[in-house]
């Protein structure tokens, strides 16, 4: 381990995909599109898209979108676009869409074409005004809030604008000068004109574009009417030929205007969408407006806070793509929303884990053991393996071993309960890969805290194994005193102490139910000297401990810090107070 490389990190990406992945479940998303394939419906290729507003980075709820966008052009032999749908331009931002391709590139995909909504203005505009001469559309000058309360209620029809049969000229004249700048935000919207009496909300004459006097981070000040959502977004997903367009089941009731929409502006074979559940996972948040408030008011460190559901903080903590991709294959895509429990995340995190990265050993909380047998000033290198058997990776480093080593804390007990299986006055415990120790007794400072735990070790049971036979219950970790690598632990925990932070009592603001333990750092921990040139990024398994990677960024050779990816185990359902390092 003396080589500074990640070959004992076992690379799963250097595999083709399907060899990689699971074959995708037939869902009724897949099943839809075959069946348009098999129809030739659209006359071409299978186009989806992935749209994200630069408004954020993204979280673990767009991996799903972009697992099932991505998987789907790629099972069918078609296309996928990455379109920025950044028509807002107070909270959008370049950084954001840098942050937004890369991760994208790091789950494994990439995009055939990459477009931006924002250069679709000038065309939108065209239709906007192609609407207005076709009789479908009108510049409505009432206030935000007079528009809202004539738009009537799920029960009760809304109520015309005094607007609404403006004739066409005026009309036109109005849009231009809207365009032109003539008029303070919020003086005229244009609408389209529908139905004020539809069932359908969304249908009631919506709004098509507002004035903006506002600098859009690419287009400048080059507009000052902005498109809405709804008018942006399908006809963008015309303009590009898409045929799919898969979105979140938050925007069902959109559908009709899409419809509409796309229709009206001519479109042959427009493309269709369809709804899919949206991810909700416990104990987070999955909405980038809730996330922007976590990073802005510093109850995190950024973005890619190791604790953050996005793909930047899980990238951090060591969580693999592969791993992503495997969860979003096994949570599937439903036609209902359903929350997802925290623990399937994480079993895709570890299954994916356990098979490629090596164990070595590290020691959270260090208290000294002394060998008082063994001669001093020896040291002898033990071979330990890096893989268990049942993983197909080989290799070993050498591990020192010395008269002083670091134990954990929690592995000593001075009076333990008869089912402490480790370390205890009189008590015999193996010593992983090394030797069989009996402790024989503790030394304390003033204040009675232990400092030292003395013990003799069985020169005859190198290797862990007695040759006698006699069975011991306990294997602890260790590392040698004399070589070990002094460094820092840093315990992620859930985000939020409660399940679902957006849903909580009394409308209670949902930072409330942040977890104040979300991070636990043991400052003095030790590692053993084998990880000492390997590069920032590197996995391991900490035997016993959990799932870590060294910190990309924070981390130096003088000092590693290593963030913990995942526990061993979810030590949350079986004891929440016990400490990390005990519970395996
Ligand atoms: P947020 O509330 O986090 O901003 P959003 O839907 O506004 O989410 P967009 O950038 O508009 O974010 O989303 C891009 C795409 O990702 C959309 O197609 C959206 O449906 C999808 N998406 C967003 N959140 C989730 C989620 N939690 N699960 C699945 N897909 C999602
Ligand atoms: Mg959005």
């Amino acid at each position: 381990m003396t080589n500074p490389d990640t070959s004992r990190e076992a690379d799963r990406s250097a595999e083709p995909t399907s060899a990689r992945d699971a074959p995708p479940r037939k869902d009724f998303l897949r099943e839809a599109v075959a069946h348009d394939v098999a129809s030739g419906r659209f006359g071409r290729l299978v186009h989806t898209r992935f749209p994200p507003e630069p408004n954020g980075f993204l979280h673990i709820g767009h991996a799903k979108s972009i697992c099932l966008n991505f998987g789907i052009a790629r099972e069918f032999g078609g296309l996928c676009n990455l379109r920025f749908d950044d028509t807002n331009p107070a909270t959008e931002d370049m950084r954001y869409v840098e942050a937004i391709r890369e991760d994208v590139r790091w789950l494994g995909f990439d995009w055939d074409d990459e477009r931006f909504a924002s250069d679709y203005f000038e065309r939108l505009y065209e239709i906007a005004e192609a609407l207005v001469r076709a009789g479908k559309a009108y510049v409505d000058s009432q206030s935000e809030e007079a528009i809202r309360e004539g738009r009537g209620t799920i029960t009760l029809p809304g109520t015309p604008s005094p607007y609404r049969d403006r004739p066409v000229e005026e009309n036109l004249d109005l849009l231009r000068r809207m365009r032109a700048g003539e008029f303070p935000d919020g003086a005229h919207v244009l609408r389209a004109k529908i139905d004020m009496g539809h069932p359908n909300m969304l249908m009631r004459d919506p709004l098509l574009l507002r004035i903006r006097h506002a600098a859009h981070y690419r287009r400048g000040t080059a507009w000052c009417i902005y498109p809405l959502y709804d008018f942006a977004h399908g006809l963008s997903d015309a303009f590009e030929g898409i045929t799919h367009s898969l979105c979140t089941l938050e925007f069902k009731d959109n559908r009709e205007l899409y419809d509409w929409l796309v229709r009206e502006a001519g479109f042959e074979r427009p493309p269709e969408q369809t709804e899919f559940a949206r991810l909700e996972l416990d104990y987070t948040v999955l909405s980038k407006r809730k996330l922007l408030r976590l990073v802005a008011e510093g109850y995190v460190r950024g973005w890619d806070d190791p604790r953050m559901p996005t793909i930047a903080g899980l990238r951090r903590r060591g969580v693999t793509p592969e791993a992503i991709r495997a969860f979003a294959e096994t949570i599937g895509v439903a036609r209902s929303d359903a929350r997802i429990e925290l623990a399937t995340f994480e079993h895709a995190v570890r299954d994916d884990l356990n098979m490629r990265v090596p164990r070595v050993m590290a020691v959270a909380r260090p208290v000294k053991l002394v060998l008082t047998n063994y001669p001093e000033g020896q040291v002898e290198m033990l071979d330990a393996p890096l893989y268990p058997h049942d993983v197909p990776l080989t290799g070993s480093r050498p591990v020192p071993f010395s008269r002083e080593l670091w134990i954990e804390r929690e592995d000593f007990m001075e009076d333990p309960p008869k089912k402490f299986f480790r370390l205890a006055p009189g008590r015999e415990v193996r010593l992983r890969y090394a030797y069989l120790v009996t402790c024989t007794g503790v030394v304390k400072d003033a204040a009675g805290e232990i400092v030292e735990i003395h013990a003799t070790y069985d020169p005859a049971t190198r290797g862990g194994d007695a040759p006698d036979g006699r069975r011991v219950q306990g294997t602890i970790h260790w590392v040698s005193a004399a070589r070990a690598l002094d460094c820092e632990l840093r315990l992620y925990d859930r985000l939020f102490a409660i399940a679902d932070p957006d849903n909580l009592p009394d409308g209670r603001d949902f930072v409330s139910a942040l977890n104040p333990n979300s991070l636990v750092t043991a400052p003095h921990a030790k590692v053993e000297p084998s990880v000492a040139s390997d590069i920032p990024g590197m996995r391991y398994q900490f035997e016993r401990i959990g799932y870590f990677i060294s910190d990309p960024f924070e981390s130096t050779a003088g000092r590693p810090i290593f963030n913990r990816t995942v526990a061993l185990r979810d030590s949350w359902a079986k004891a929440k107070d016990r400490p990390a390092a005990a519970s395996a």
